[in-house]
């Protein structure tokens, strides 16, 4: 080994290991809002110093072929990529809205669904597929099982970002024996692997039939996802574009790509089971594609629809006097970007010596810790962000509840109504308050699309309006109280 070599491989080694100690860094940080921001740039530096050491990588092993280095032949498709894909990647998350960003997820997981799948159809094209060496069945097996959780990640998460975006109907699609479609399917899958080695000249075909079998299932897998399981599917994808990752690297012995898929597949994996049980969903049932669809509640209970409007001054007056004020912002608090509002709200009523919180629902919003992205955005102080479990023993002793456009995460039909889709829902329980002031522009349904009985409770009053400017006026009106 010549001493350019040497070099040359003690940077690629080093390299890689200094990025995955960036992405183990990286992720610790990402779990608290208060470091989060500094976590991402973390994992970020560890990314480029990865690409960074593959380039060199790349010209490591061309010099060792005996050849010299290709740089035309080679770098002008990498560079292209690594241009294109920058300059495309970086437009995209400026102008993304915050309120777009499970949409933008999920668009970003199926290009990495993508490349895995096509970095198993490069290998297979340049390949004499005829003749698989007993000994390489691992390599094989490896190869088919990535070109299907590619194809599938990819497919999937492009559905599931068409039905945020509003392409494809948002609700459950669901079609006569559809889980014996879909089950059937993965026998399919599974059998194309096994008579892949009894294949002989029909390898490649059993590759592409394999691949077009798994686009199809990320459609029909996603396609009776709808309403408020979304969130639940996106990790799911999340964590097995992770898997491929891992499968790529095993594929081409990099360790690094295997411990950067490692990481994302596990964490989506745990992701996923949060959000499993903060929507009371079972992962076999997720994993089988038994979600329940959203709609319209089938329940025969009736209820009052007495809408109680409440004004200004008394809304301002109720909040100004009382010792405890509980906030819970949803998804219409980032729809306004009312954020700000909400925070001088909260320094006004401390400053007239009542205890305020806010209640963070795990699903609020349209991404996991959306709540929390946001309320750091104004500053407000992580300690009063209180979960689920911490703040709903605490209702019983709140004077007032403030929901500010939230509605599926405060739905009592979750605990009340089992013929309700979001029935065995945790939900924040904000009616165990003495009183429940809710800010939003109409009677509309939230994302599950049922209705709320809350906001025709006894104990609640309604302030229509924009959040933002809800707030604004309910700022002021407590200045003069
Ligand atoms: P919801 O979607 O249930 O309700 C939001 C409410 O905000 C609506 O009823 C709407 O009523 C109101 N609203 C909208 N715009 C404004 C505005 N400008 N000012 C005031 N109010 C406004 O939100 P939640 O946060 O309660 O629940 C989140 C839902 O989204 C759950 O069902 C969850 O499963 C789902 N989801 C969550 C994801 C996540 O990862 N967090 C991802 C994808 C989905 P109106 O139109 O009358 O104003």
């Amino acid at each position: 080994m010549d001493s350019f070599a040497r070099l040359a491989s003690f940077l690629v080694e080093t390299g890689y290991m200094i990025s995955v100690v960036f992405f183990i860094l990286g992720m610790k940080w990402m779990s608290h809002p208060a470091s989060a921001r500094k976590g991402n740039f973390t994992a970020a530096a560890g990314m480029l110093l990865a690409v960074l050491a593959t380039l060199l990588l790349v010209v490591m092993n061309q010099e060792g072929n005996g050849n010299g280095f290709n740089f035309k032949g080679n770098f002008i498709w990498i560079g292209t990529g690594l241009l294109l894909g920058s300059v495309v990647g970086l437009r995209l998350s400026s102008r993304v809205k915050m309120t777009d960003m499970p949409q933008m997820v999920s668009l970003l997981n199926g290009f990495g669904g993508a490349a895995a799948m096509l970095v198993v159809v490069a290998e297979v094209l340049g390949r004499a597929f005829n003749q698989v060496d007993s000994g390489a069945v691992f390599y094989y097996v490896l190869l088919m099982v990535n070109l299907i959780a590619g194809a599938i990640s990819f497919s999937g998460s492009i559905m599931a970002m068409g039905k945020l975006q509003g392409f494809v109907a948002g609700g459950s699609v669901r079609w006569p024996l559809q889980r014996l479609t879909n089950n059937g399917l993965l026998v399919l899958m599974f059998t194309g692997m096994l008579l892949f080695f009894q294949a002989g000249d029909a390898q490649l075909a059993v590759i592409l039939s394999l691949c077009a079998a798994a686009l199809l299932f990320g459609v029909l897998f996603v396609l009776p996802i709808g309403g408020a399981d979304m969130p639940v599917v996106i990790s799911l994808l999340n964590s097995i574009t992770g898997l491929t990752s891992a499968l790529t690297g095993l594929m081409f012995d990099n360790q690094t790509m295997v411990m950067g898929g490692v990481l994302v597949g596990a964490s989506g994996l745990l992701l996923t089971i949060l959000m499993c049980r903060a929507m009371n969903r079972s992962l076999g049932a997720v994993l089988l594609g038994s979600f329940q669809s959203g709609g319209t509640s089938t329940s025969d209970r009736t209820i009052d629809t007495t809408i109680r409007e409440t004004s200004m001054h008394d809304a301002a007056v109720l909040m100004a006097y009382a010792r405890k004020v509980a906030i819970i912002p949803g998804y219409g608090l980032a729809v306004a970007q009312a954020q700000h509002a909400v925070h001088e709200l909260e320094l006004q009523l401390e400053a007239r010596g009542v205890e305020v919180n806010y209640g963070i629902h795990p699903v609020a919003g349209r991404m996991p810790g959306h709540m929390n992205v946001l309320l750091a955005e104004s500053d407000v102080s992580y300690d009063k962000l209180l979960e689920m479990e911490r703040i709903n023993p605490e209702f019983p002793k709140v004077d007032v509840v403030l929901v500010i456009g939230a509605n599926d995460v405060v739905n009592p039909a979750a605990e009340r109504d089992p013929a309700s889709p979001i029935y065995g829902m945790p939900i924040l329980q904000v009616d165990r308050a003495a009183a429940v002031l809710v800010v939003k522009r109409s009677m509309n349904a939230g994302y599950a699309g049922i209705e709320n009985e809350l906001f025709y409770d006894p104990k609640t009053r309604m302030l229509f309006g924009d959040a933002k400017s809800v707030l604004q006026k309910l700022n002021s009106a407590i200045k003069e109280v």
